[in-house]
């Protein structure tokens, strides 16, 4: 470290980790660089609502200049970071080579194809706001073409849409989606019966919410199925073509839309920087999460793998945001030369909502559903998203959708692509 200078710490990724880092930095003796490759930070669980076209992508996106104009100490900087040099203590983007004296890496995660043969080549991911519009164009584009195709089998193709992956953001979209097609787009596109239009939702596992305890689980499927979700599970999809999912059963759902919410892994970048990496691609990181051969070099998020009690923590964003929050704390300590502590995580429950006035939701160890639960997940998500402009705009558009059942986001941009197949990941 340079004596006359206060430590450098690099921050690599804007996202839930990187971000509270930085704040949780704030008042340390330290100097912050904050790289992105994206000038704003994504809240993710909302992601779902931009693509099913009740929110804007700039309702859920916020500059991260905005955030950081308010640190002292950090400065930001939009760069994609290509390669590291963990010996010379050097990241290099395409432009710069920045040097560092620690290093704190939340990169995120990326979707997980499973070796699914057609998986990577056509089906739609959901994890950039990018994606999101993609997906959102190419729905309402399917109506578009669907109106005019005069022949029914191809017809019911273009409004067939298979959802992969019975997590909270399969069950989330899947609601999300059918409450579109039942409410706007059947109003919008008269000629086309209710019965044309198909939402299936496929999972591998005998049950939707996984992580959710049991109550939660059997009431998402039968909530679903309700709103005329076709809900399948032990569903494994091992094929996908431009025209179809085709199930190991021999099952095959004729369609052009297979949206992928089945898994993430760790981004791609962390193993060829050689960083030593758990077989779905997250980095191994000591209890502190520090990297093995590099204490001044932490890893947060969903890049991060730890293990807690015997089992690993889940990527989501309480545990990349307490994380953040816990490498920089530890950096601090090193700074004042004191050893950095073991990371532990504390989980304060989980939600996942169905659609109009029906949510799972377990906090303090009770399971609610319903209407109570709804409320909940909209306080919990209003509260944490950042900026209040996005909180004001997004209350807007979920009472426009609650009273009158309308979606105000329908339009299909000119400058936007119009995707009849999908983006690559
Ligand atoms: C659709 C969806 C819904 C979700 N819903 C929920 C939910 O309801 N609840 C929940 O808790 N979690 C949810 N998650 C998970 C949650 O969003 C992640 O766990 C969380 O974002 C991880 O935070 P992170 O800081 O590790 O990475 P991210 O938040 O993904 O941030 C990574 C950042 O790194 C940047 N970056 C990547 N590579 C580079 C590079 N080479 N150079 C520079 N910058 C780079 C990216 O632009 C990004 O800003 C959801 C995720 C998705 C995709």
């Amino acid at each position: 470290m340079n004596p006359d200078h206060r430590p450098r710490v690099v921050i690599v990724g804007a996202g839930f980790g990187g971000l509270w880092a930085a704040r949780a930095l704030a008042h340390a003796p330290v100097e912050v660089l904050l790289l992105d490759r994206n000038n704003y930070h994504t809240f993710f669980p909302l992601l779902y609502q931009v693509a099913a076209a009740e929110l804007e992508p700039e309702e859920i996106a916020y500059p991260v200049r905005s955030i950081v104009r308010n640190l002292s100490n950090a400065r930001f900087c939009m760069a994609e970071v290509k390669e590291i040099d963990f010996a010379a203590r050097v990241v290099k983007t395409t432009e710069r080579v920045i040097p560092y004296d620690f290093l704190i890496l939340g990169i995120g995660s990326t979707a997980h194809f499973f070796g699914v043969p057609g998986a990577a080549e056509y089906a739609f991911p959901l994890k950039t706001l990018e994606q999101a519009v993609a997906l959102r164009n190419h729905i309402l584009c399917c109506f578009e073409r669907a109106i005019q195709e005069p022949n029914a089998e191809r017809r019911q193709r273009l409004l067939t849409f298979a959802i992969l992956g019975g997590g909270p953001t399969g069950a989330e979209f899947a609601g999300a989606l059918a409450e579109l097609i039942r409410g706007p787009l059947m109003r919008d596109y008269r000629t086309l019966g209710v019965r044309d239009v198909r939402v299936v939702l496929l999972e591998a596992a005998d049950s939707l919410l996984a992580s959710f305890p049991e109550r939660l689980r059997v009431y998402a499927p039968a909530r679903l199925r309700k709103m005329g979700v076709d809900v399948r599970l032990q569903a494994m999809v091992n094929q996908i073509t431009p025209e179809s999912a085709q199930l190991k059963d021999g099952t095959i759902i004729p369609t052009g839309t297979v949206i992928w919410t089945a898994g993430v892994r760790g981004v791609l970048q962390a193993s060829a920087w050689g960083l030593p990496t758990a077989r779905n691609g997250q980095v191994l990181v000591e209890p502190t999460l520090q990297t093995r051969d590099h204490p001044e070099v932490y890893v947060i998020g969903d890049l991060a793998y730890v293990e807690q009690d015997g089992q690993p923590l889940p990527m989501i964003a309480p545990v990349a945001i307490q994380q953040g929050v816990a490498s920089a704390q530890n950096i601090a300590r090193q700074v004042k030369e004191q050893p950095p502590v073991p990371f532990r995580y504390h989980d304060r429950g989980t939600m996942a909502t169905i659609g109009r006035n029906a949510a799972v939701t377990y906090l303090a160890g009770h399971a609610f559903t319903g209407f109570l639960a709804w409320l909940l997940w909209l306080g919990v998500h209003i509260f944490n998203l950042i900026g209040f402009r996005n909180r004001l705009f997004v209350l807007i558009n979920w009472a426009w959708d609650y009273f009158f059942s309308e979606r105000a986001v329908r339009l299909i941009l000119p400058n936007e692509t119009v995707q009849t197949s999908p983006p690559q990941s």
